[in-house]
């Protein structure tokens, strides 16, 4: 029912600054760097292999990202795993009684999105995604 991981997303204060360590220390490639506006981030993409590592940084002091951020402070914010099939794996996952943020399905930017609660997966926020 997982394909891969699709991203791992990391919450940082400033992505020009996390781009000195991510992509010139470490040496990953700089896709490229998006602002969307109806998530509250700016956001670098950094394909790795078969997945990326996304920068996150939030513009809004407001938005989710940035309470995340205020809290925990910077870090991993959620691992995306890709499925084949997101209503199954929902329902898999809510009669295996995993507490879901969503028990069905939304829109995200490369296909549809839900996502398990930090509380169901040990602290981690997932996020299921099946691409369209
Ligand atoms: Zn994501």
């Amino acid at each position: 029912m997982i394909r891969r991981i699709d991203h791992v997303a990391i919450v940082v204060k400033d992505i020009e600054a996390a781009l000195k360590v991510y992509r010139d220390a470490l040496g990953l490639s700089l896709g490229h760097i998006q602002t969307i506006p109806e998530q509250d981030v700016k956001i670098a993409f950094l394909p790795t292999g078969d997945s990326e590592i996304e920068l996150l940084e939030p513009i809004n002091p407001d938005s989710g990202v940035a309470k995340f951020l205020a809290k925990r402070g910077e870090g991993v914010h959620h691992i995306c795993l890709e499925v084949d099939d997101l209503e199954t794996t929902l329902a898999e996952l809510a009669a295996s009684g995993v507490e879901l943020i969503d028990r069905e399905p939304r829109q995200g930017a490369y296909g549809r999105v839900a996502f398990i609660h930090p509380k169901g997966a040990h602290g981690v926020l997932i996020e299921l995604l099946e691409r369209t």
